[in-house]
């Protein structure tokens, strides 16, 4: 398989003010596909077309106030599992995020066998 080595770069708009860390179990509508997507407090992607969204400085956090839309640019399968790597459509963040076993995984194969493109 291709492989494109995407450095972790700087995040974006990093909210500096500290806020207690909360765990939050959300729904979310995907603004990419339109699909009600029920949050298990895990759930940081579309299990449908795969796209999230930046809101996260480190998994969880909610900190980022980029919140542009990522989109999956590329699978990575590594020790049994594939792993999405997400790039935001507004500051080219980068971030490799585990998939669940919820994914369409017919948009993952697809995905994988897409070469790597600059977006
Ligand atoms: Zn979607
Ligand atoms: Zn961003």
């Amino acid at each position: 398989m291709q492989y494109v080595y995407i450095p972790e770069s700087v995040f974006c708009d990093v909210n500096m003010q500290s806020k207690k860390f909360i765990k939050t179990k959300e729904n979310f509508i995907c603004e990419q596909c339109g699909l009600s997507v029920v949050g298990d407090g895990y759930t940081n992607h579309c299990p449908q077309c795969l796209w999230s969204k930046h809101v996260d400085v480190h998994p969880g956090d909610r900190k980022a106030t980029c919140n542009g839309m990522m989109r999956p640019v590329q699978v990575e399968y590594k020790s049994d599992t594939y792993v999405i790597v997400h790039r935001c459509v507004l500051c080219k963040h980068t971030k490799r995020n585990k998939s669940s076993p919820m994914d369409n995984f017919e948009a993952i194969i697809q995905l994988s066998a897409t070469p790597y493109k600059k977006v």
